[in-house]
């Protein structure tokens, strides 16, 4: 077992650095270990299932950068096709051949008929929105509490994820009238939902959801709920956005939709990707209905641009990671997530650990704490927090980079072998017995 030393000078010098030119150090806040504590740790390089830090200390990626690295870091051919296009230069702002055969990639995988790439999720679901509002002429918006779309204006309400893990509910700086154009209902609530379309369904421009929520923790949809989200918007004239950034390509071939939709026979109107199509470059898409899709301009009045849109270098990574990613790279990352989670839980009842272990195909995250399923944010907000925390760190020292908070899936890639698999499986009992220490539901004698 790979122990990692109590000090990490290279990271925190970093750390302090950063702080004096970045607000809290970071570019994007969960990263910061505010919900955690402790020094943020500077990677210096990655390979396969593993990470190195600027100490020299090596971890298990449990992370997989917030998901999009499906095959694991510099996976050699998904390097050579960067290569090979960062050679032929790195941006000409004006149509390529590798964005037509990305698109492609993605149609071919997806129910959508056409598809728009952009740089980020967040930009996916931002034009997303817009062009449901043009199509239909209204402006409201149906959210779920928890579930997270980028940090998009109009849903960031109750949006999970990063606000979660720094306990804020909402965010100064987005206007009143934004915020009024958004209704925010629990997840996994049919009834919820019914009354909500029968007080405003001709106000509603589109409803929103997480295909599969992985930003509250990983919270499933129950049986036919997709489907009955997809039916109501149809019976109201709204648009049904599947927001797929996070499952896309990740939880199957077409992602949750593959499990879900293919199965059952329903489509959304929009869906949105990003994360796995990038292969690590900031690259994303929207896409749906040609009729839809129809709107936007050039074709259409519904404005969305980007300079650097379909960038050649992002778009060679995303293609190349999409082509590597048939079915035996699905069936070894389902393995590995299957076994990891697994023992992760096997070794937390063995501490006496009240916990919940939640998955959807090879996403994964334990809810600490004495909790009944987790089907909606308000019951992800009651998990023990400082379990989490305490297992996080027993895991960081023995070389297991776990996702610095309780309110985010753990991810694995192709890359996971044995060794890694490992390492993990080693480091599983001291971190649950370090959790149990702390653990809320456990009973003294299990904390002494
Ligand atoms: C990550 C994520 C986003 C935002 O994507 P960014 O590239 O971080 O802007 C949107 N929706 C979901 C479901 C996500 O997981």
């Amino acid at each position: 077992m790979s122990a990692v030393p109590a000090d990490v000078p290279g990271s925190q010098a970093w750390f302090d650095r950063a702080r004096g030119v970045t607000p809290g150090g970071v570019n994007s806040p969960v990263r910061a270990f505010a919900a955690v504590g402790g020094t943020p740790r500077f990677m210096a390089s990655g390979a396969g299932a593993w990470l190195t830090d600027v100490d020299g200390n090596s971890y298990v990626d449990l992370v997989c950068s917030w998901g999009p690295m499906l095959l694991g870091h510099a996976h050699p051919e998904v390097i050579e096709a960067v290569t090979r296009a960062i050679a032929r230069g790195t941006s000409y702002g004006t149509p390529t051949t590798t964005e037509v055969e990305l698109a492609a990639e993605i149609v071919g995988r997806t129910p959508i008929d056409k598809v728009r790439l952009v740089s980020s999720g967040t930009e996916a679901t931002m034009s997303a929105i817009r062009l449901a509002r043009g199509f239909t002429g209204r402006d409201l918006v149906v959210k779920f509490a928890g579930c997270y779309h980028g940090h998009v204006d109009s849903l960031l309400a109750s949006a999970g994820s990063g606000l979660a893990t720094l306990g804020v509910s909402s965010t100064p700086g987005v206007p009143a009238s934004a915020a009024a154009q958004t209704i925010v209902l629990p997840y996994n609530d049919r009834a919820a939902v019914e009354a909500a379309f029968a007080e405003h369904g001709d106000a509603i421009a589109c409803l929103i959801t997480e295909a599969s929520p992985g930003n509250m923790g990983v919270v499933p949809p129950e049986p036919g709920f997709n489907a009955f989200l997809a039916e109501i918007c149809h019976r109201h004239g709204a648009l049904f956005v599947s927001d797929e950034v996070m499952t896309g390509f990740r939880v199957s071939r077409s992602g949750q939709w593959g499990t879900d939709g293919a199965v059952e026979g329903w489509t959304p109107d929009l869906m949105t990707f990003g994360k796995v199509m990038g292969g690590g470059f900031p690259a994303a898409a929207f896409g749906g209905r040609s009729d839809v899709m129809a709107l936007l301009s050039p074709e259409g009045p519904v404005y969305q641009a980007g300079t650097l849109s379909g960038n050649p270098v992002a778009t060679a990574a995303g293609l190349a990671t999409l082509r590597l990613a048939d079915e035996s790279v699905y069936a070894q990352v389902d393995d590995v997530a299957a076994t990891i989670s697994k023992e992760s839980s096997a070794a937390l009842t063995e501490a006496g650990v009240p916990h919940v272990l939640q998955s959807n195909g090879n996403m994964f995250s334990i809810f600490f704490g004495d909790l009944p399923p987790v089907r909606d944010y308000a019951t992800a907000q009651t998990q023990d927090v400082a379990g989490f925390k305490a297992f996080f760190h027993a895991m960081l020292d023995a070389g297991v980079y776990l996702p610095p908070s309780a309110y985010e899936a753990w991810f694995v890639s192709s890359a996971h072998d044995d060794r890694a698999v490992q390492q993990v499986l080693d480091a599983l009992p001291a971190a649950a017995t370090a959790a149990a220490r702390v653990s809320t539901g456990s009973t003294s004698e299990e904390r002494a």
